[in-house]
C-alpha cells in the first residue's frame, strides 16, 4: 500500500557536541518519508519556499518519494534551530522556529492522495493535520500522528480534536504526560485510548519505546548505537519506519505492530548517526534487516522458570 505523509520540510540548523550543521535538509515529513520509503511507496504532502534547493528535491525523488503533492510557494522554507546539551543528548533547546511558508499553507489533496489507505500526519500544526485528515475519502485503514511540545503548548485544543480521529499516536514520555495531565505514561496511554487511538507509542529517546495496543503493553529498546552525532529526526524516522512497515504488510495485528516497532527502532538509530538525513540516504535494506536481527537477539529470552 502507499503511505501518504504530511509534515514539515525544513532547513535545520543543529548544534551538537559533534559540531554545527547549518541550513541542512530536515523536517518531520522529510525524515518520515525517507525512512518509510525503505518499506513502502511514499507520497509526500507539504510546502517549501522558493529557496528550496533543486538537489534536495532531487534527493527525495531519487529515493522514490512521490513529490507531486509538494507545493513551492513564494517565501522561505520552514526553519528550525536546535541545540543539544553536550552532556545529554536527551536534552535539547529550540532556539528558533520560523514557520515561513507553512504559516499560510492550505493543502489541497489530489484525488489520488485522498484515497490513500495509510496516512501519516507528521509533526506540524495540528490544524493542518486535521485539514488533511478531513479531506480523506473512504476512511483510511490506519492514520498515525506525531507531534511535539511546541504544538501541545500552543495548539492544544486543535491537537485534541485531531487525536480523537486517528489510530496511532506517537508522543514522547514528557509530551504525553503534559498532553494528558496524567502522572504515569501508563495512565496517559489509557487516557489517549479513551480519546480514540487504538495504538499509543510512547517514545523514550535512547531507552526505546513503550507501545500500548489491544490491552497489552510492549517494550522495544532503541537499537544500541554508540555513534550518536545528531539525534534530530530520530522520532520522525521511527514514525516513518513504523507506518511504512505496516503499510507494506497491510495488516494491523499484535504481530505486525510489534515487528513495526522493531523496524521503527532500527530507523531511529540510523537517523542519529550523522547530521541531517545523511545516514538515512546512504543505508540499504540489508543493513536495516541486519540491525533488525540484532535487535531481536537483544530482546529475546526464555520464559521457562526452573
Ligand atoms: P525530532 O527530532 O524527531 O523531534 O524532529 C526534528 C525535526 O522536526 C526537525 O527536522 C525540524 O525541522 C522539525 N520541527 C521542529 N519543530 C517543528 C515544528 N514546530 N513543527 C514541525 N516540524 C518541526
Amino acid at each position: 500500500m502507499t503511505l501518504l505523509i504530511i509534515g514539515s520540510i525544513a532547513y535545520d540548523t543543529v548544534e551538537t557536541k559533534s559540531g554545527l550543521s547549518k541550513d541542512s535538509l530536515g523536517g518531520s515529513a522529510t525524515y518520515c518519508s525517507l525512512s518509510a520509503s525503505f518499506f513502502s511507496p511514499v507520497r509526500i504532502v507539504g510546502v517549501v519556499g522558493s529557496d528550496f534547493k533543486k538537489n534536495d528535491h532531487d534527493l527525495l525523488q531519487i529515493n522514490e518519494i512521490d513529490t507531486t503533492g509538494l507545493e513551492v510557494a513564494d517565501g522561505d522554507t520552514f526553519r528550525w534551530h536546535g541545540r543539544y546539551d553536550p552532556d545529554d543528548f536527551n536534552k535539547r533547546d529550540t532556539l528558533d522556529t520560523r514557520l515561513n511558508v507553512f504559516a499560510k499553507f492550505n493543502p489541497i489533496l489530489s484525488d489520488r492522495n485522498r484515497t490513500s489507505k495509510f496516512l501519516f500526519l507528521g509533526n506540524i500544526d495540528p490544524t493542518l493535520q486535521l485539514n488533511v485528515l478531513e479531506q480523506m475519502e473512504n476512511s483510511p485503514t490506519l492514520v498515525g500522528l506525531d507531534t511535539m511540545n511546541y504544538w501541545i503548548d500552543t495548539e492544544k485544543r486543535s491537537l485534541e480534536k485531531v487525536v480523537r480521529k486517528i489510530d496511532v499516536l506517537f508522543m514522547d514520555a514528557f509530551e504525553i504526560r503534559e498532553f494528558t495531565q496524567q502522572n504515569t505514561i501508563y495512565d496517559a496511554a489509557e487516557y489517549v485510548h479513551d480519546m480514540g487511538p487504538s495504538i499509543v507509542v510512547i517514545k523514550k529517546g535512547e531507552h526505546g519505546v513503550v507501545l500500548s495496543h489491544e490491552g497489552n503493553l510492549f517494550a522495544m529498546p532503541a537499537f544500541p548505537t554508540r555513534n550518536v552525532v545528531d539525534p534530530t529526526g530520530a522520532g520522525d524516522s521511527f514514525g516513518g519506519g513504523f507506518m511504512g512497515y505496516l503499510s507494506s504488510v497491510d495488516t494491523i495485528d499484535a504481530k505486525s505492530v510489534r515487528q513495526a516497532a522493531g523496524f521503527a527502532s532500527v530507523m531511529g538509530s540510523i537517523a542519529v548517526e550523522n547530521f541531517s538525513v545523511r545516514k538515512l540516504i546512504e543505508i540499504d535494506r540489508n543493513e536495516i534487516n541486519s540491525r533488525f536481527d540484532q535487535l531481536y537477539k537483544l530482546t529475546i529470552f526464555n520464559p521457562d522458570i526452573r
